[in-house]
Protein backbone atom coordinates (compact mmCIF):
# COMPACT_ATOMS: atom_id res chain seq x y z
CA UNK A 1 0.00 0.00 0.00
CA UNK A 2 1.55 3.19 -0.97
CA UNK A 3 0.89 5.78 1.62
CA UNK A 4 0.70 9.51 1.14
CA UNK A 5 -0.46 10.70 4.62
CA UNK A 6 2.77 12.24 7.27
CA UNK A 7 2.22 9.32 9.38
CA UNK A 8 4.37 7.65 6.51
CA UNK A 9 6.89 10.74 6.57
CA UNK A 10 8.01 9.46 9.83
CA UNK A 11 8.13 6.23 8.86
CA UNK A 12 10.14 6.70 5.81
CA UNK A 13 12.37 9.33 7.41
CA UNK A 14 12.64 6.45 10.33
CA UNK A 15 14.28 3.87 7.91
CA UNK A 16 16.09 6.15 6.33
CA UNK A 17 18.34 8.38 8.81
CA UNK A 18 17.46 6.04 11.79
CA UNK A 19 19.79 7.37 13.91
CA UNK A 20 20.23 10.75 13.42
CA UNK A 21 18.56 13.17 15.87
CA UNK A 22 14.92 14.23 15.05
CA UNK A 23 14.24 15.79 18.38
CA UNK A 24 16.28 17.51 21.55
CA UNK A 25 14.12 17.79 24.12
CA UNK A 26 14.27 21.14 27.38
CA UNK A 27 16.43 19.49 28.90
CA UNK A 28 19.03 18.25 26.74
CA UNK A 29 18.25 14.57 25.80
CA UNK A 30 18.31 13.27 22.16
CA UNK A 31 15.92 11.60 20.72
CA UNK A 32 16.00 9.30 16.69
CA UNK A 33 14.31 9.58 14.08
CA UNK A 34 13.76 5.92 14.82
CA UNK A 35 13.02 6.80 18.65
CA UNK A 36 10.29 9.51 17.59
CA UNK A 37 9.22 7.00 14.96
CA UNK A 38 8.75 3.99 17.35
CA UNK A 39 6.72 6.26 20.13
CA UNK A 40 3.93 7.41 16.95
CA UNK A 41 3.60 3.62 16.51
CA UNK A 42 3.18 2.93 20.15
CA UNK A 43 0.58 6.12 20.50
CA UNK A 44 -1.09 4.54 17.61
CA UNK A 45 -1.95 1.44 18.82
CA UNK A 46 -3.24 2.97 22.44
CA UNK A 47 -5.28 4.87 20.48
CA UNK A 48 -6.89 2.08 18.41
CA UNK A 49 -7.32 0.64 21.59
CA UNK A 50 -9.55 3.69 22.85
CA UNK A 51 -11.74 3.05 19.33
CA UNK A 52 -10.05 5.91 17.17
CA UNK A 53 -10.74 5.05 13.63
CA UNK A 54 -10.21 6.66 10.96
CA UNK A 55 -11.58 10.34 10.81
CA UNK A 56 -12.11 10.73 14.01
CA UNK A 57 -10.14 13.93 15.91
CA UNK A 58 -7.77 13.05 18.73
CA UNK A 59 -7.67 16.85 21.02
CA UNK A 60 -3.77 17.49 22.40
CA UNK A 61 -2.78 19.26 25.01
CA UNK A 62 0.74 20.33 26.18
CA UNK A 63 4.32 22.16 25.38
CA UNK A 64 6.52 21.97 22.87
CA UNK A 65 7.61 18.02 23.70
CA UNK A 66 8.24 15.07 21.92
CA UNK A 67 4.83 13.88 22.79
CA UNK A 68 3.48 16.59 20.40
CA UNK A 69 5.36 15.38 17.59
CA UNK A 70 4.63 11.37 17.86
CA UNK A 71 1.42 12.19 18.99
CA UNK A 72 0.77 13.70 15.55
CA UNK A 73 2.51 11.02 13.43
CA UNK A 74 0.48 8.21 15.46
CA UNK A 75 -2.98 10.32 14.52
CA UNK A 76 -1.46 10.45 11.35
CA UNK A 77 -1.02 6.65 10.87
CA UNK A 78 -4.36 5.70 11.79
CA UNK A 79 -5.96 8.52 9.42
CA UNK A 80 -7.05 10.40 12.58
CA UNK A 81 -7.45 14.45 12.80
CA UNK A 82 -4.87 16.02 15.39
CA UNK A 83 -6.23 18.82 17.12
CA UNK A 84 -3.79 20.55 19.30
CA UNK A 85 -5.36 23.15 21.56
CA UNK A 86 -3.73 26.29 23.21
CA UNK A 87 -2.37 25.12 26.04
CA UNK A 88 -3.09 28.63 27.77
CA UNK A 89 -6.95 28.28 27.10
CA UNK A 90 -9.23 28.77 30.31
CA UNK A 91 -11.25 25.48 31.04
CA UNK A 92 -14.49 26.99 29.08
CA UNK A 93 -12.31 28.10 26.13
CA UNK A 94 -10.61 24.47 26.05
CA UNK A 95 -14.24 22.66 26.72
CA UNK A 96 -15.48 24.94 23.77
CA UNK A 97 -13.06 23.61 21.30
CA UNK A 98 -12.96 20.17 22.38
CA UNK A 99 -16.79 20.14 22.03
CA UNK A 100 -16.53 22.02 18.41
CA UNK A 101 -14.14 19.57 17.21
CA UNK A 102 -15.84 16.49 19.05
CA UNK A 103 -12.59 14.88 20.03
CA UNK A 104 -12.75 11.05 21.11
CA UNK A 105 -10.19 11.50 23.15
CA UNK A 106 -7.90 13.84 24.26
CA UNK A 107 -3.74 13.23 25.11
CA UNK A 108 -2.03 14.95 27.21
CA UNK A 109 1.32 15.46 28.25
CA UNK A 110 2.07 14.49 31.86
CA UNK A 111 2.61 18.01 33.06
CA UNK A 112 -0.49 19.60 31.12
CA UNK A 113 -4.08 19.30 32.97
CA UNK A 114 -6.68 17.24 31.68
CA UNK A 115 -9.79 17.94 29.87
CA UNK A 116 -12.48 20.29 31.51
CA UNK A 117 -15.45 18.54 33.62
CA UNK A 118 -18.28 17.81 31.70
CA UNK A 119 -17.04 17.29 28.38
CA UNK A 120 -17.08 13.95 28.94
CA UNK A 121 -13.60 13.49 26.84
CA UNK A 122 -11.48 10.41 27.94
CA UNK A 123 -8.31 11.71 29.00
CA UNK A 124 -4.61 9.72 27.69
CA UNK A 125 -2.07 10.81 29.04
CA UNK A 126 1.13 9.97 26.69
CA UNK A 127 4.85 9.94 27.71
CA UNK A 128 7.16 10.14 24.74
CA UNK A 129 10.61 10.53 26.38
CA UNK A 130 12.12 7.83 26.77
CA UNK A 131 13.16 4.05 24.44
CA UNK A 132 10.39 3.07 22.70
CA UNK A 133 10.36 -0.40 21.11
CA UNK A 134 8.49 -0.16 18.08
CA UNK A 135 5.52 -1.75 17.85
CA UNK A 136 3.95 -3.34 14.84
CA UNK A 137 3.16 -1.07 11.88
CA UNK A 138 -0.70 0.50 11.40
CA UNK A 139 -1.49 0.10 8.76
CA UNK A 140 -3.98 2.49 7.23
CA UNK A 141 -5.13 4.48 3.73
CA UNK A 142 -4.09 7.74 4.13
CA UNK A 143 -5.00 9.78 0.77
CA UNK A 144 -3.67 13.54 0.89
CA UNK A 145 -7.21 14.62 0.86
CA UNK A 146 -7.42 12.98 4.00
CA UNK A 147 -7.91 15.61 6.78
CA UNK A 148 -4.62 15.86 8.74
CA UNK A 149 -5.06 18.46 11.63
CA UNK A 150 -7.68 20.99 12.61
CA UNK A 151 -5.65 23.94 14.04
CA UNK A 152 -7.33 26.74 15.59
CA UNK A 153 -6.72 30.41 14.45
CA UNK A 154 -5.41 33.10 17.00
CA UNK A 155 -8.65 34.28 17.80
CA UNK A 156 -7.73 37.86 17.29
CA UNK A 157 -10.84 38.73 15.44
CA UNK A 158 -13.28 36.53 17.06
CA UNK A 159 -13.75 32.62 18.22
CA UNK A 160 -11.21 31.11 17.00
CA UNK A 161 -12.26 28.75 14.28
CA UNK A 162 -11.23 25.08 13.27
CA UNK A 163 -8.98 25.12 10.03
CA UNK A 164 -8.83 22.02 9.10
CA UNK A 165 -6.21 20.75 7.11
CA UNK A 166 -4.85 17.98 4.78
CA UNK A 167 -1.93 15.81 4.16
CA UNK A 168 -1.65 17.44 1.43
CA UNK A 169 -1.83 21.16 2.52
CA UNK A 170 0.94 20.60 5.47
CA UNK A 171 2.81 18.67 3.15
CA UNK A 172 2.80 21.12 -0.21
CA UNK A 173 3.40 23.96 2.54
CA UNK A 174 6.64 22.12 3.72
CA UNK A 175 7.71 21.89 0.57
CA UNK A 176 6.95 25.45 -0.46
CA UNK A 177 9.37 26.40 2.83
CA UNK A 178 12.27 24.00 2.17
CA UNK A 179 12.33 25.53 -1.23
CA UNK A 180 12.42 29.16 0.18
CA UNK A 181 13.94 28.58 3.30
CA UNK A 182 17.03 26.62 2.04
CA UNK A 183 16.84 24.18 5.05
CA UNK A 184 19.10 21.63 5.04
CA UNK A 185 19.90 17.94 6.58
CA UNK A 186 22.02 19.85 8.86
CA UNK A 187 19.40 21.99 10.14
CA UNK A 188 19.03 22.52 14.21
CA UNK A 189 16.12 24.58 14.26
CA UNK A 190 15.01 25.77 17.36
CA UNK A 191 11.48 26.22 18.20
CA UNK A 192 10.31 28.55 20.47
CA UNK A 193 6.89 29.24 19.88
CA UNK A 194 4.08 26.77 20.45
CA UNK A 195 3.72 23.92 18.44
CA UNK A 196 0.15 24.38 18.59
CA UNK A 197 0.26 26.77 16.21
CA UNK A 198 0.41 26.87 12.59
CA UNK A 199 3.89 28.91 12.28
CA UNK A 200 6.34 26.84 14.49
CA UNK A 201 4.77 23.35 13.42
CA UNK A 202 4.51 24.78 9.30
CA UNK A 203 7.57 26.83 9.23
CA UNK A 204 9.84 24.54 11.27
CA UNK A 205 9.04 20.95 12.60
CA UNK A 206 7.14 19.39 9.53
CA UNK A 207 9.85 21.01 6.70
CA UNK A 208 12.55 20.34 9.44
CA UNK A 209 11.59 16.73 10.27
CA UNK A 210 11.00 16.10 6.51
CA UNK A 211 14.04 17.21 5.46
CA UNK A 212 16.22 14.78 8.69
CA UNK A 213 17.40 18.12 10.35
CA UNK A 214 16.98 18.78 14.30
CA UNK A 215 14.35 20.18 16.38
CA UNK A 216 15.32 21.63 19.54
CA UNK A 217 11.86 21.83 21.73
CA UNK A 218 11.80 24.56 24.39
CA UNK A 219 8.45 24.40 26.30
CA UNK A 220 8.12 27.98 26.57
CA UNK A 221 9.69 31.25 25.55
CA UNK A 222 12.33 32.51 27.55
CA UNK A 223 14.67 35.34 25.82
CA UNK A 224 17.45 34.24 27.99
CA UNK A 225 17.00 30.35 27.75
CA UNK A 226 16.55 31.29 23.74
CA UNK A 227 19.91 32.80 23.64
CA UNK A 228 21.56 29.61 25.59
CA UNK A 229 20.02 27.06 23.50
CA UNK A 230 20.98 28.99 20.33
CA UNK A 231 24.73 28.64 21.43
CA UNK A 232 24.62 25.45 23.05
CA UNK A 233 23.16 23.86 20.12
CA UNK A 234 24.39 25.72 17.35
CA UNK A 235 21.37 26.68 16.88
CA UNK A 236 20.90 27.41 12.95
CA UNK A 237 17.42 28.73 12.28
CA UNK A 238 14.54 30.36 14.28
CA UNK A 239 11.14 31.34 13.46
CA UNK A 240 9.52 33.59 16.23
CA UNK A 241 6.60 36.45 15.97
CA UNK A 242 7.97 39.76 16.21
CA UNK A 243 7.79 40.46 20.47
CA UNK A 244 10.07 37.57 20.90
CA UNK A 245 13.01 38.44 18.01
CA UNK A 246 12.62 41.89 20.11
CA UNK A 247 12.79 40.12 24.15
CA UNK A 248 15.73 38.47 22.49
CA UNK A 249 17.45 41.78 21.54
CA UNK A 250 16.75 43.34 24.81
CA UNK A 251 18.10 40.16 26.70
CA UNK A 252 21.24 41.87 28.94
CA UNK A 253 23.49 38.55 27.00
CA UNK A 254 22.52 40.13 23.65
CA UNK A 255 25.51 41.80 23.24
CA UNK A 256 27.94 38.48 24.26
CA UNK A 257 26.13 35.48 22.66
CA UNK A 258 27.86 34.08 20.06
CA UNK A 259 25.23 33.87 17.34
CA UNK A 260 27.54 32.57 14.55
CA UNK A 261 25.79 29.24 14.05
CA UNK A 262 22.56 31.07 13.12
CA UNK A 263 21.77 31.49 8.97
CA UNK A 264 17.70 31.87 8.59
CA UNK A 265 16.02 33.87 11.22
CA UNK A 266 12.27 34.66 9.98
CA UNK A 267 10.02 36.70 11.75
CA UNK A 268 5.88 37.03 11.14
CA UNK A 269 2.87 36.24 12.54
CA UNK A 270 2.54 40.31 12.33
CA UNK A 271 4.05 43.45 10.91
CA UNK A 272 7.95 43.33 11.49
CA UNK A 273 8.99 46.27 12.46
CA UNK A 274 12.23 48.01 10.27
CA UNK A 275 13.39 48.88 13.59
CA UNK A 276 13.58 45.49 14.49
CA UNK A 277 15.17 44.45 11.55
CA UNK A 278 17.69 46.80 11.92
CA UNK A 279 18.89 45.58 15.52
CA UNK A 280 19.40 42.15 13.75
CA UNK A 281 21.35 43.74 11.38
CA UNK A 282 24.09 45.29 13.36
CA UNK A 283 24.49 42.31 14.58
CA UNK A 284 25.01 40.62 11.28
CA UNK A 285 21.73 39.19 11.27
CA UNK A 286 19.31 38.84 8.27
CA UNK A 287 15.85 38.76 9.87
CA UNK A 288 13.33 37.98 7.57
CA UNK A 289 9.68 38.71 7.61
CA UNK A 290 7.12 35.94 6.62
CA UNK A 291 3.66 36.69 5.98
CA UNK A 292 1.11 33.28 6.69
CA UNK A 293 -2.37 32.12 8.13
CA UNK A 294 -3.61 29.24 10.22
CA UNK A 295 -5.64 28.45 7.04
CA UNK A 296 -2.50 28.18 4.42
CA UNK A 297 -1.09 25.82 7.00
CA UNK A 298 0.56 28.37 7.23
CA UNK A 299 3.63 30.01 4.73
CA UNK A 300 2.40 32.64 2.00
CA UNK A 301 5.06 35.57 1.60
CA UNK A 302 8.83 35.17 2.31
CA UNK A 303 11.38 37.50 2.30
CA UNK A 304 14.22 36.57 -0.11
CA UNK A 305 17.41 35.57 2.18
CA UNK A 306 20.43 38.14 2.22
CA UNK A 307 20.88 41.71 3.35
CA UNK A 308 19.25 43.55 0.23
CA UNK A 309 16.39 40.71 0.21
CA UNK A 310 13.24 43.00 0.09
CA UNK A 311 12.28 46.28 0.20
CA UNK A 312 10.94 47.71 3.75
CA UNK A 313 7.89 46.80 5.05
CA UNK A 314 7.66 44.40 2.26
CA UNK A 315 6.41 40.72 3.63
CA UNK A 316 8.21 39.19 0.71
CA UNK A 317 7.43 37.02 -2.39
CA UNK A 318 4.65 34.15 -2.30
CA UNK A 319 5.84 30.91 -1.99
CA UNK A 320 6.36 28.79 -5.07
CA UNK A 321 3.23 27.02 -5.69
CA UNK A 322 1.30 29.42 -3.90
CA UNK A 323 -0.34 32.07 -5.66
CA UNK A 324 -1.72 35.43 -4.19
CA UNK A 325 -3.77 38.76 -5.76
CA UNK A 326 -4.54 42.26 -5.00
CA UNK A 327 -7.32 43.05 -5.69
CA UNK A 328 -9.36 46.03 -6.11
CA UNK A 329 -11.84 47.87 -5.66
CA UNK A 330 -11.35 48.64 -2.30
CA UNK A 331 -10.36 46.81 1.04
CA UNK A 332 -14.44 46.96 2.18
CA UNK A 333 -15.26 45.94 -1.35
CA UNK A 334 -16.59 42.61 -1.86
CA UNK A 335 -14.38 40.37 -4.31
CA UNK A 336 -15.95 38.09 -6.65
CA UNK A 337 -14.83 36.37 -9.96
CA UNK A 338 -14.77 39.78 -11.67
CA UNK A 339 -13.02 41.91 -9.37
CA UNK A 340 -9.81 43.34 -11.43
CA UNK A 341 -6.67 43.21 -9.33
CA UNK A 342 -5.44 46.52 -7.89
CA UNK A 343 -2.93 48.46 -9.85
CA UNK A 344 0.48 48.33 -8.26
CA UNK A 345 0.79 50.18 -5.03
CA UNK A 346 -2.97 50.28 -4.50
CA UNK A 347 -4.27 48.61 -1.74
CA UNK A 348 -6.72 46.13 -1.47
CA UNK A 349 -7.25 42.42 -0.43
CA UNK A 350 -5.05 40.10 -0.50
CA UNK A 351 -6.23 36.51 -1.69
CA UNK A 352 -4.20 32.93 -1.49
CA UNK A 353 -4.88 30.54 -3.29
CA UNK A 354 -2.36 27.03 -3.63
CA UNK A 355 -2.26 23.33 -2.59
CA UNK A 356 -1.23 24.21 0.90
CA UNK A 357 -4.33 26.29 1.52
CA UNK A 358 -6.92 24.65 3.81
CA UNK A 359 -10.56 23.25 2.32
CA UNK A 360 -12.91 24.82 4.63
CA UNK A 361 -13.25 25.51 8.79
CA UNK A 362 -14.59 22.79 11.02
CA UNK A 363 -18.52 22.51 11.48
CA UNK A 364 -18.70 26.34 10.17
CA UNK A 365 -20.14 25.46 6.54
CA UNK A 366 -21.14 29.49 6.13
CA UNK A 367 -17.89 30.95 7.50
CA UNK A 368 -15.80 27.89 4.98
CA UNK A 369 -18.26 29.17 1.94
CA UNK A 370 -17.66 33.10 2.62
CA UNK A 371 -14.06 32.56 3.12
CA UNK A 372 -13.69 31.77 -0.69
CA UNK A 373 -14.24 33.50 -4.14
CA UNK A 374 -13.88 31.33 -6.96
CA UNK A 375 -11.08 29.14 -4.86
CA UNK A 376 -8.75 31.74 -3.34
CA UNK A 377 -9.29 32.52 0.10
CA UNK A 378 -9.83 35.82 1.49
CA UNK A 379 -7.16 36.36 3.83
CA UNK A 380 -9.17 39.51 5.25
CA UNK A 381 -5.85 41.57 5.19
CA UNK A 382 -5.40 45.09 3.27
CA UNK A 383 -1.93 44.85 1.30
CA UNK A 384 -0.30 46.47 -1.59
CA UNK A 385 2.03 44.39 -4.99
CA UNK A 386 5.20 46.20 -4.75
CA UNK A 387 6.81 46.75 -8.78
CA UNK A 388 9.59 44.23 -7.84
CA UNK A 389 6.94 41.46 -7.43
CA UNK A 390 6.53 41.56 -3.13
CA UNK A 391 3.45 42.04 -1.13
CA UNK A 392 3.34 44.65 1.64
CA UNK A 393 1.07 43.64 3.92
CA UNK A 394 -0.59 47.00 5.60
CA UNK A 395 -3.57 45.64 8.32
CA UNK A 396 -6.13 43.83 8.88
CA UNK A 397 -8.76 45.30 6.75
CA UNK A 398 -11.23 45.26 9.60
CA UNK A 399 -8.69 47.04 12.28
CA UNK A 400 -8.27 50.17 9.09
CA UNK A 401 -9.42 53.15 10.60
CA UNK A 402 -10.69 55.31 8.54
CA UNK A 403 -10.42 59.28 9.00
CA UNK A 404 -12.11 61.89 6.75
CA UNK A 405 -11.67 59.20 4.31
CA UNK A 406 -8.18 58.83 4.86
CA UNK A 407 -7.23 55.21 5.23
CA UNK A 408 -4.85 54.88 8.61
CA UNK A 409 -2.73 51.90 9.46
CA UNK A 410 -2.60 51.26 12.66
CA UNK A 411 0.97 48.82 12.40
CA UNK A 412 2.62 52.10 10.66
CA UNK A 413 1.63 53.92 13.61
CA UNK A 414 2.11 51.93 16.12
CA UNK A 415 6.09 51.19 14.41
CA UNK A 416 6.57 55.14 15.08
CA UNK A 417 5.78 55.15 18.36
CA UNK A 418 8.05 52.15 19.31
CA UNK A 419 10.57 54.51 18.23
CA UNK A 420 10.52 56.53 21.45
CA UNK A 421 12.26 55.30 23.98
CA UNK A 422 9.90 55.33 26.39
CA UNK A 423 7.48 53.08 24.98
CA UNK A 424 7.97 49.47 25.85
CA UNK A 425 4.53 48.53 23.70
CA UNK A 426 1.19 50.53 22.21
CA UNK A 427 -1.72 49.89 20.08
CA UNK A 428 -3.84 52.59 18.08
CA UNK A 429 -7.50 52.20 18.23
CA UNK A 430 -10.29 53.90 16.18
CA UNK A 431 -12.43 56.07 18.45
CA UNK A 432 -15.82 57.67 16.61
CA UNK A 433 -15.44 61.44 15.88
CA UNK A 434 -18.29 63.59 15.13
CA UNK A 435 -16.03 65.30 12.30
CA UNK A 436 -13.86 62.74 11.23
CA UNK A 437 -15.78 59.68 11.46
CA UNK A 438 -12.67 58.01 13.15
CA UNK A 439 -9.82 58.86 14.83
CA UNK A 440 -7.14 56.75 16.22
CA UNK A 441 -6.07 57.06 19.88
CA UNK A 442 -2.63 55.22 21.01
CA UNK A 443 -2.50 53.21 24.05
CA UNK A 444 0.93 53.29 25.54
CA UNK A 445 2.55 50.80 27.74
CA UNK A 446 5.35 52.22 29.29
CA UNK A 447 9.08 51.07 29.44
CA UNK A 448 10.38 49.90 32.83
CA UNK A 449 10.88 53.12 35.34
CA UNK A 450 9.61 55.69 32.64
CA UNK A 451 6.66 58.01 33.15
CA UNK A 452 4.98 59.16 30.02
CA UNK A 453 3.74 61.73 28.91
CA UNK A 454 0.69 60.82 26.08
CA UNK A 455 1.24 64.43 24.63
CA UNK A 456 4.87 63.96 24.95
CA UNK A 457 4.98 60.77 22.92
CA UNK A 458 2.28 61.97 20.07
CA UNK A 459 4.30 65.10 19.60
CA UNK A 460 7.77 62.80 18.79
CA UNK A 461 5.51 61.65 15.96
CA UNK A 462 5.06 64.90 13.86
CA UNK A 463 7.38 65.11 10.95
CA UNK A 464 7.59 61.83 11.05
CA UNK A 465 3.93 60.06 9.90
CA UNK A 466 1.50 62.77 7.88
CA UNK A 467 -0.44 64.74 10.27
CA UNK A 468 -3.66 62.58 9.68
CA UNK A 469 -1.96 59.31 10.66
CA UNK A 470 -1.05 61.04 14.31
CA UNK A 471 -2.89 59.76 16.84
CA UNK A 472 -5.74 62.66 18.27
CA UNK A 473 -5.79 60.97 21.94
CA UNK A 474 -3.16 58.81 23.85
CA UNK A 475 -3.38 57.14 27.35
CA UNK A 476 -1.35 55.07 29.25
CA UNK A 477 -2.06 51.38 30.34
CA UNK A 478 -0.12 48.86 32.38
CA UNK A 479 -0.23 45.84 29.59
CA UNK A 480 -1.82 45.67 26.17
CA UNK A 481 -4.00 41.94 26.24
CA UNK A 482 -2.56 40.06 23.65
CA UNK A 483 -3.42 36.91 21.90
CA UNK A 484 -1.28 33.48 22.71
CA UNK A 485 0.42 34.48 19.22
CA UNK A 486 1.29 38.08 20.71
CA UNK A 487 -0.76 39.86 19.13
CA UNK A 488 -2.59 42.90 21.03
CA UNK A 489 -6.88 42.04 21.47
CA UNK A 490 -8.12 45.34 19.71
CA UNK A 491 -11.93 44.38 20.89
CA UNK A 492 -10.59 44.61 24.52
CA UNK A 493 -8.62 47.70 23.84
CA UNK A 494 -11.72 49.33 22.22
CA UNK A 495 -14.26 48.00 24.63
CA UNK A 496 -11.75 49.60 27.66
CA UNK A 497 -10.23 52.75 25.92
CA UNK A 498 -12.44 53.62 22.86
CA UNK A 499 -14.75 55.63 24.22
CA UNK A 500 -15.23 59.11 22.76
P1 LIG B 1 -8.42 34.95 13.81
O1 LIG B 1 -8.39 34.48 12.38
O2 LIG B 1 -9.00 33.95 14.72
O3 LIG B 1 -8.99 36.31 13.98
P2 LIG B 1 -5.58 35.42 13.45
O4 LIG B 1 -5.97 35.86 12.08
O5 LIG B 1 -4.70 36.31 14.25
O6 LIG B 1 -6.88 35.10 14.31
P3 LIG B 1 -3.57 33.53 12.64
O7 LIG B 1 -3.96 32.56 11.58
O8 LIG B 1 -2.65 33.07 13.70
O9 LIG B 1 -4.89 34.00 13.36
O10 LIG B 1 -2.90 34.82 12.02
C1 LIG B 1 -2.98 35.17 10.66
C2 LIG B 1 -2.99 36.68 10.52
O11 LIG B 1 -1.81 37.25 11.11
C3 LIG B 1 -2.99 37.18 9.11
O12 LIG B 1 -4.28 37.17 8.54
C4 LIG B 1 -2.45 38.60 9.30
O13 LIG B 1 -3.47 39.49 9.71
C5 LIG B 1 -1.46 38.45 10.43
N1 LIG B 1 -0.07 38.35 9.92
C6 LIG B 1 0.69 37.24 9.82
N2 LIG B 1 1.91 37.53 9.34
C7 LIG B 1 1.94 38.86 9.11
C8 LIG B 1 2.92 39.78 8.60
N3 LIG B 1 4.15 39.40 8.26
N4 LIG B 1 2.56 41.08 8.48
C9 LIG B 1 1.33 41.48 8.84
N5 LIG B 1 0.37 40.69 9.34
C10 LIG B 1 0.67 39.38 9.47
MG1 LIG C 1 -7.38 35.09 10.75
Amino acid sequence: MHDEGIGAWAARRARRTPHRTAVVHGDGRRMSYAGLYAHATRIAHTLRHHGVRKGDRVGFLGPNRPEFLASLFATGLLGAVFVPFNVRLGPPELAYQLTDCGARVLLRTGRSPGAPAGTGVPVVVVDATGEAAPAPAVEEAVTPDDPCVILYTSGTTGRPKGAVLTHANLTWNAVNVLIDMDLTADETALIAAPLYHAAALGMQALPVLLKGGTCVLMESFDAGAALAAVERHRVTSLFGVPTMFRRIAAHPRWPDADLSSLRTLVCGGAQVPEALVGTYARRGLVLREGYGMTEAAPGVLLTPPGPAGAAPGSAGVPHLFTDVRVVAPGPAGPADEETADAAVGETGELLVRGPNVMAGYWNRPRESAAAFTDGWLHTGDAARADADGGVTVVARIKEMIISGGENIYPAEVEHALLAHPGVADCAVIPVPDTEWGEVGRAVLVAAPGVVLDPDEVLASLSGRLAGYKIPRSAVVAPALPRTGTGKAVRRQLKDRYGAP
